[in-house]
């Protein structure tokens, strides 16, 4: 094989484009359906636009081969359900009463039927719909959505892709159904779902597909010796298949690792790999491999996960290397481009020196296009985008945006003592049980309080200019007020000031902190409709100005009772924004820490005696692969010392994470430091409580004891039984009393009643001690 040869044949492709359309027309168009004001046939017709427009975009720009069947309602793994006809029982008759009803109805659930559970996609910020599935479960090959969208990108007479979601990724996404008992393993499945597949493939071949793509990202976390095994029966069994396309198994987010050499045994007809979170393992694994001699290398050498310009000459670099360990390298994103918004063309408030650092969607697809013209055609035919990249990069090098020597100065010089509070908790806990005079299992609440009409008619007044900043912050206030008088007159005991103020958790401190960047129509898809707009980490990050203490001083003013100032920790800053790509996360994370060691000292100089970081993101952002965990979970804890260690012994630090599942993460909270942690418990009846004492977590914690994921008013007697469960792991004098979570997306009178029963059940069980 020739470079030539390879080189002649590269084309510039996609896995997926963002998916709502330039002004979110497919959001609006299925909340309209769901509200009864748009019709089946123009949501069909409104989405059937929208895949012809991201096409014909995509065609336009250059690319080669345009995905089909990425399109989605809602999410592309309940798609995948609907294809291999796994339906959960209790939403058949749904389903077959209409499709797309019970499709949302699978979603969102309905008055009398649950939704499937949602989860996190990986480690990004996309949530998926978690496979149903039990030793009963009989697929159907449905592949009709699938087809449907092939033959409408072939009628335009483009190339097309088809993108499923692979078999083993599936499986191994999916979770057993209820009722089903305990120890299946859907992989056992394997074999059932491999002819439905087979299936999908001939009906996609007959519709015209050359090739079909199958995404197996489950396969770059670390997998069992039976879990490679499933890989490699899957693929021989695909493979050998006589009447299919030919197939493309591709992975994203991490190194493919030990199964790569296992797909590349079966006889699959090439392979896409991520060149940008893992090019050099992956280019390491690929040549220990001997490459893939006689097949298809698709190259993710364009971060399909962040928001910043490529390097085209490194890009090349990347790709001159591959070309030698493959009969034909393509050149792609490393992940579908769901995870970014748009167009950075329209961004109308970004400085335009700034906005060529930035590439969203379109702008990535110009940058493969532009690559794949250069292995075609040789770097000669770019020299123009050669000189631009080069221009726009070291403009950003150079940019004080970028490096201001203040920060750097503050970050450098950051000691050891920092990033610890001066005394063990043990004194600590004592000196702040003197300070604070608590009662036994302390009441709280986690900081957000129900948003009132109100708040949100003054918010959006503000933004349309009908009230201004004046008239908004009295609205403000007069919430705090009655947040307030709520939680005396319920007779809790460390207040919060319901975050009123705020946006978002996190939106609310980027719009404060100099180096953040705010976009006005970068929106990335969550899940289903919901659509979030990430800050950009642009720069080196510093405090201008203190960002919440007003309103918890004001709070503070208008009660005895402590109430607890509110932050959001430098992990969840991270986890939940774009990231900086020309430094380590870890660097990153120290100037957003730092910045809120000011915030956290500040609030304490204003009397404030608890302060909330909260880190809900710290597991989320956890890496794939367990070798890279240890020096995660070190610089993530670390960044949490650095912002809450600067404070005397007798100020209180509380933290606050969501998810229910801690095993692995149990020594890192303990690594926090933190006074107090408070956690989602009420579902899973406390089995943190049981977790934390398990690894002998020597602290205060607050296991949920009233689940604010639902509106339902847990009782007394049940509250308290909680609280009984959770005394058999936390001794009375660390266990604390506390929702699950925030109350933000909560009703008002439901929470009242709530709260009021949650001190009912406290005093309660005080009393039996
Ligand atoms: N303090 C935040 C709130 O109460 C915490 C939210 C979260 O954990 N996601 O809304
Ligand atoms: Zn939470």
């Amino acid at each position: 094989m020739t470079t030539e040869s390879a080189a002649a044949a590269t084309r510039a492709t996609v896995y997926g484009y963002p998916r709502q359309g330039q002004n979110r027309e497919l959001k609006k168009a299925i909340e309209g359906y769901w509200k009864g004001r748009v019709t089946a046939g123009t949501l069909r017709a409104t989405a059937a636009d929208l895949r012809r427009r991201n096409w014909r975009q995509l065609s336009e720009a250059g690319i080669h081969e345009v995905p089909t069947g990425d399109f989605s309602y809602y999410d592309h793994v309940l798609d995948t359900t609907v294809m291999v006809g796994a339906v959960p029982a209790r939403h058949r008759a749904a389903v077959e009463a209409d499709a797309l009803d019970g499709y949302f109805a699978m979603a969102r659930g309905t008055q009398d039927v649950a939704p499937l559970e949602m989860t996190k996609w990986f480690d990004t910020n996309y949530h998926y719909l978690v496979p149903e599935l039990g030793p009963d479960t009989v697929f159907t090959a449905d592949p009709a959505k699938q087809v449907g969208e092939l033959t409408e990108a072939l009628a335009l007479g483009l190339t097309a892709r088809p993108v499923l979601v692979g078999p083993v990724t599936y499986l191994l996404l999916a979770k057993a159904a209820p009722g089903v008992a305990p120890g299946f393993d859907p992989l056992t499945l394997l074999d059932r779902l491999l002819p439905v597949y087979a299936e999908v493939l001939a009906d996609l071949r007959a519709a015209g597909a050359a090739w079909v793509q199958l995404d197996e990202p489950a396969l770059v976390q670390d997998r069992t010796r039976a879990e490679l095994n499933a890989a490699d029966r899957a693929y021989r069994a695909l493979g050998a298949l006589t009447d299919r396309p030919k197939l493309l198994v591709a992975s994203y987010f991490d190194r493919l690792g030990d199964a790569l050499p296992v797909l590349a045994g079966t006889p699959v007809d090439g392979l896409a790999l991520d060149f940008t979170a893992a090019a050099a393992a992956n280019l390491g694994d690929l040549a220990a491999a001997g490459g893939l001699p006689g097949r298809r290398l698709v190259a993710g050498v364009v971060d399909g996960r962040n928001i910043w310009g490529n390097d085209l000459e490194k890009s090349l670099s990347t790709l001159g290397t591959l070309l030698g360990l493959a009969e034909r390298v393509d050149v792609a994103a490393s992940c579908s481009l769901l995870h970014v918004p748009l167009d950075a063309a329209v961004e109308r408030d970004i400085e335009p020196q700034i906005l060529r650092w930035l590439a969203f969607a379109r702008q990535k697809t110009g940058e493969i296009v532009t690559l794949a013209k250069a292995l075609a055609q040789g770097t000669g035919a770019i020299s123009a985008e050669l000189a631009a990249n080069r221009a726009d990069l070291a403009s950003r090098r150079g940019s004080p945006i970028s490096h201001d020597t203040a920060v750097r100065d503050r970050a450098t010089a950051v000691t050891e003592a920092d990033t610890h509070r001066a005394q063990p908790y043990a004194e600590r806990a004592a000196a702040q049980r003197a300070h604070l005079g608590l009662p036994l299992l302390p009441t709280t609440t986690i900081g957000s309080f129900p948003q009132t009409d109100e708040l949100r008619a003054a918010r959006a007044g503000l933004r349309a200019g009908r009230i201004d900043t004046a008239g908004y912050e009295e609205r403000v206030r007069a919430e705090i007020q009655e947040v307030i008088a709520v939680q005396e007159k319920t007779g809790l005991d460390v207040l919060v000031h319901g975050e009123p103020e705020r946006n978002d958790m996190v939106q609310y401190f980027a719009e404060q902190l100099t180096g953040y960047l705010a976009t006005r129509h970068g929106w990335v898809q969550s899940y289903g409709t919901r659509y979030v707009r990430p800050p950009i980490l642009a720069g080196d990050i510093s405090r201008p100005e203190p960002m919440t203490v007003r309103w918890t001083t004001y709070a503070q003013s208008l009660t005895d009772r402590p109430v607890k100032g509110m932050l959001t920790g430098p992990v969840t800053m991270l986890a939940w924004s774009f990231v900086r790509d020309d430094q380590p996360l870890a660097d990153t994370a120290r100037q957003v820490a730092l910045a809120l060691r000011d915030e956290v000292r500040d609030l304490e100089a204003a009397g404030t005696s608890v302060i909330q970081v909260d880190e809900p993101a710290l597991r989320e952002t956890l890496p794939l692969r367990a070798a890279d965990r240890t020096a995660y979970l070190a610089w993530a804890t670390e960044a949490f010392r650095l912002s809450t260690g600067g404070v005397r012994p007798d100020t209180q630090i509380h933290t606050h994470m969501c998810y229910a599942e801690f095993g692995d993460i149990v020594r890192a909270i303990d690594d926090l430091d933190a006074d107090v942690i408070s956690l989602e418990a009420a579902r899973s009846h406390m089995q943190v409580a049981r977790e934390l004492a398990a690894h002998g977590y020597p602290r205060e914690a607050g296991p949920g004891v009233y689940d604010i994921h639902s509106p339902r008013v847990p009782g007394t007697e049940e509250i308290a039984d909680l609280l009984r469960t959770g005394l058999r792991a936390i001794p009375a004098g660390r266990l604390w009393v506390n929702p699950d979570c925030g109350l933000k997306t909560r009703g008002v009178p439901e929470t009242r009643a709530s709260l009021e029963n949650l001190v009912a059940a406290a005093r309660a069980v005080r009393a039996e001690l």
